[in-house]
């Protein structure tokens, strides 16, 4: 199931135009009698191929022609005349991503159970969705038409999965033939177009390390600013993966990496006044070793990939410590249950958490749980799943559990083996609270206990730990 053939990568066979999913009342899409199940065929006879499109097609235009197929079949064309930055009021069908030509031996496909989730094992490398929202692409296999988008409708910036600049390692690593792995031509004409690019590099032990990864990282410095930052993420193993090439990231790789790095970063901010190459938080963790302070991530340009989220959290946690201070003193003993979270960031919450419990009377453990699912060095807490979870129940004191909003699905509350929120709930016996830092803060600060609490359970979004 997971030998792709190495082909160039391309786009899913679909039908014209982008399908409109939601038309918001008394808005101009509204006044157009447009519906949901409609599709808009082209702007100003362009044709639209995505709702990126249709945005950039319309932006700045006050008139358009739209031509729309009807739900009902029929084809309308409509004139329209809007005041300047009128919104549509219309919500588009997703994007359906493009599927990735490369067989990296690290792929994290490779490292799924068979019954994950089908998500799971999409390998999408689409552009527009790494202008979106920050997914990595190898430029591999773009196509001509895919880079004139990125630079006629400034699809910037674009995040690249450089890996190493040595052209060798980067064709072994993504395992395609030297000539598809060298994307230099591409990554300069980007940047000649002004497009901003962030890197990434998995960092796979004697593979693109020592001074493969030095030559990487002052490579792509040359670019700056351009090239703004590189984040650089150690390889994770599951126990599905079998590849004999890899070699798994122990704390002693660790504490090597961050003492090479330390130097290298330390050079570059001489040179260029920023940190500019990143080592994931992992790292940090998986070492032993304490998070560098913020000024280090300047303005975190790569906190979604896992680049100083713990620092963020710390910082973030210290506000909402302030905030408690200034509220009516009210006793929080109620608050008396169990936080479940991945063992690599149970040490970084639980100091924090004891230090709650301490100033404000809650009573609040934390519990990290082994992640048994995907098995191997995983020890993220977003990875974790419901199977996990049940297993660490004997652990659990109080009167709720609170689990990390990350290992949800972000539009249905699933976790990655398939089991729901609510048989979460059933099997634990417990209300089960999805958090991420921002939810758990304002449920604290609301002072109400668990089971009168259930607006503010509506609004949880993620715990990023
Ligand atoms: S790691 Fe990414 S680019 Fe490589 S094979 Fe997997 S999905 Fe494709």
């Amino acid at each position: 199931m997971y030998e792709f053939a190495v082909t160039p990568a391309v786009t899913n066979i679909r039908r014209r135009g982008v399908t409109i999913t939601d038309v918001t009342p008394s808005s101009l899409g509204g006044e157009l009698e447009l519906e949901a199940g409609d599709r808009v065929i082209k702007v100003n006879g362009r044709v639209v191929r995505d709702y990126l499109d249709f945005r950039f097609q319309t932006s700045g235009e006050t008139e358009l022609t739209l031509e729309v197929r009807k739900k009902s079949g029929e084809d309308w064309e409509l004139m329209i005349e809007r005041d300047e930055g009128e919104d549509f009021g219309l919500s588009f069908e997703q994007i359906v991503p493009r599927q990735c030509a490369n067989e990296c031996i690290f792929c994290f496909c490779k490292g799924n159970p068979e019954d994950a989730r089908p998500s799971l094992f999409i390998r999408d490398e689409d552009v527009r969705l790494s202008f979106l929202y920050g997914n990595y692409t190898t430029l591999t296999s773009i196509t001509e038409d895919e880079m004139q988008r990125i630079i006629e409708q400034r699809l910037s910036p674009q995040y690249v999965s450089v890996h190493a600049t040595d052209l060798d390692v980067r064709a072994y690593l993504l395992g395609i033939e030297k000539e598809r792995a060298d994307i230099s031509d591409k990554i300069a004409r980007m940047l000649s177009a002004g497009i901003e690019i962030h890197a990434q590099v998995v960092l796979c032990p004697k593979i693109n390390d020592g001074e493969i990864l030095k030559k990487t990282i002052f490579d792509l410095a040359e670019f700056y600013p351009q090239v703004s930052s590189v984040a650089i993420v150690p390889l994770g193993l599951t126990r599905y993966n079998s590849d004999q090439r890899l070699t798994a990231v122990t704390p002693d790789f660790c504490r090597q990496t961050i003492k090479e790095i330390t130097e290298i970063q330390s050079q570059l901010r001489d040179q260029l006044g920023t940190t500019f190459a990143f080592l994931g938080d992992e790292i940090y963790l998986k070492a032993g070793r304490k998070v560098p302070g913020r000024k280090h991530y300047g303005d975190y340009p790569q906190i979604e990939d896992g680049i100083g989220m713990v620092r963020s959290f710390n910082n973030q946690f210290s506000s909402l410590v302030k905030k408690l201070e200034q509220q009516p003193s009210h006793n929080r003993s109620e608050f008396s249950g169990t936080i479940m979270t991945g063992t690599l960031f149970a040490p970084v919450l639980r100091e924090k958490i004891d230090e709650l419990n301490d100033r404000f009377g809650t009573k609040l453990r934390v519990v990290g749980v082994e992640n048994d699912y995907f098995g191997g060095d995983v020890s993220v807490a977003g990875l974790l799943t419901g199977s996990d979870f049940v297993k660490a129940q004997k652990e659990i004191q109080g009167d709720f559990v609170i689990i990390p909003r990350t290992t949800l699905k972000s539009d249905e509350e699933i976790m990655l083996d398939g089991m729901t929120l609510i048989e979460l709930k059933e099997l634990l016996g417990l209300p089960v609270l999805p958090f991420d830092l921002r939810s758990f803060s304002n449920w604290l600060s609301s002072s109400f206990p668990i089971h009168m609490s259930s607006e503010l359970l509506a609004q949880s979004c993620a715990l990023k730990a």
